[in-house]
């Protein structure tokens, strides 16, 4: 019974960490991550783990959706919005465009704002914090593979959450996309998704 309860108490505690897990359909996306939201896995099979060399915090379920692609492909807005965060480079990750969008959405008892976050890419060189950007749009492009939290392939890291700092407050991105909840949606400009949905971070 003890065993139970402790079993039960560390459940709790990982759910509370992950508190919405859509996960992404194989059958109904257009196109299906390398890894998904939530995965105990790194996109080639081995568990997940990553120790930000900064302050140390250890990750071992994967906190966003990872698209892998070629190096230097386009890398796409996933959603209309502002953006107000974006690093040009770092030795370890890569850089990354942070996007304050126009989704709301229920946390809890509270509404929040959602923020997109695009993980390991070099932003355009025109881009700067405070432009505003449109689902489809070039924000930048993938890094070639090598740095400590790439690993061997070229991809990028969406995250999504209440706040900027996605990766210490974080939702499932699975939650928004276009064609609804779980159905990872590709850009298409004939049919573009509307200020409160979002789409694929690369072109497929
Ligand atoms: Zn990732």
């Amino acid at each position: 019974m003890l065993a139970l309860s402790l079993w039960a108490a560390g459940c709790a505690m990982t759910d509370a960490k992950f508190p919405v897990v859509v996960g992404a359909s194989i059958t109904k996306s257009d196109l299906v991550p390398c890894s998904d939201y939530g995965s105990a896995t790194n996109y080639a099979g081995g568990p997940y783990y990553i120790r930000d060399p900064e302050t140390g915090r250890v990750a071992r379920r994967h906190e966003g959706i990872d698209f892998c692609t070629a190096p230097g492909a386009e890398v796409l807005a996933a959603a209309t919005g502002t953006v107000v965060q974006l690093v040009r480079e770092d030795p370890h990750r890569g850089g990354r465009v942070t996007i304050r969008t126009r989704i709301r959405y229920p946390d809890g008892a509270i509404t929040q704002t959602l923020f997109v976050d695009a993980l390991h890419i070099k932003p355009r060189e025109d881009l700067r914090v405070g432009d505003d950007v449109v689902a489809g749009q070039v924000i930048g492009h993938t890094e070639p593979p090598g740095k400590l939290q790439i690993g061997s392939r070229s991809h990028v890291h969406l995250s999504a959450g209440p706040g900027p700092w996605t990766w210490i407050t974080h939702t499932d991105p699975n939650r928004f996309w276009q064609k609804g909840a779980g159905i990872v949606t590709c850009f298409d400009a004939g049919n573009p998704p509307t200020d409160t949905q979002i789409v694929a971070p690369v072109r497929c």
